[in-house]
């Protein structure tokens, strides 16, 4: 999918400008919960997000214990007992993207160079949850951008990525705009971050809810891609990227 937007327009002025997601509005880090077990105490920036975390997360168990029972089981019988607290942690990993913002994952990963060549990062892996049905989705992401002067560590390209992947997907009508949506967003931030003279992003994704429910077409996979600046004005530099980016085996 080509995008009406200019990647010019977008990056102007942006490496001055704020990143997106103030700290204010980003979540207590509940997605230590599931790896550091029941142990609500480590390293807590203070009482009242500890609190807060603890009161989620029995809320979440709560709704857990309710669903476990609505579909005809026994929260409470020996392998459930525990089930909502483990299921509650780890929606709270899944979603750990609404902890980071732009700012804190690219962190000082920004390094000055006078490197013009495409820069292309393939087979980042994703996984997500779509907003409908809370189902998983999962694939792999192509990241590629041509340099003006200001290049990101490699890590910090599948960082934005598992950023915005660990969230519901929101504002989207079906499984495409889902993985749209996201495409896009992982294509803009690179280009806040480090105002490329263009960037191309693919997503190659494989929808549970499609798999799973409904008419299930094991198998099918959903493509996406955004092209901005130069990646959508000049058909040899999407070309390149195209071919860079391509993988010979399968997803799975
Ligand atoms: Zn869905």
């Amino acid at each position: 999918m080509a995008t009406g937007i200019s990647g010019r327009n977008i990056a102007a002025g942006s490496s001055q400008q704020s990143l997106p997601g103030s700290p204010e509005e980003m979540r207590i880090p509940l997605s230590r919960l599931d790896t550091h077990r029941d142990q609500l105490d480590m390293g807590w920036k203070n009482e009242t997000d500890k609190k807060k975390a603890e009161e989620t997360l029995e809320k979440m168990s709560g709704a857990f214990s309710a669903l476990i029972e609505s579909v005809g089981e026994q929260p409470e019988r020996e392998g459930l007992k525990r089930t909502p607290l483990r299921a509650a942690k780890a929606l709270c990993f899944f979603t750990k993207g609404y902890e980071d913002n732009l700012a804190s994952v690219v962190g000082d990963g920004i390094f000055q160079e006078n490197h013009e060549e495409m820069v292309v990062v393939k087979d980042i892996e994703l996984f997500s949850l779509c907003e409908h049905h809370l189902v998983p989705f999962f694939g792999r992401v192509s990241v590629g951008y041509l340099p003006q002067g200001q290049v990101l560590g490699l890590s910090k390209v599948a960082r934005i990525v598992e950023m915005f992947s660990r969230r519901l997907q929101v504002l989207s009508s079906h499984q495409t705009l889902v993985q749209e949506r996201l495409t896009r967003e992982i294509a803009e931030a690179i280009l806040k971050a480090i105002n490329p003279s263009g960037v191309g992003v693919v997503v190659e994704a494989t929808h549970m809810c499609m798999t799973m429910r409904g008419v299930s077409k094991p198998r099918s996979r959903t493509t996406t891609s955004c092209m901005l600046g130069t990646f959508r004005d000049d058909p040899r530099t999407r070309e390149e990227f195209l071919t860079l980016s391509r993988t010979r085996d399968s997803l799975f």
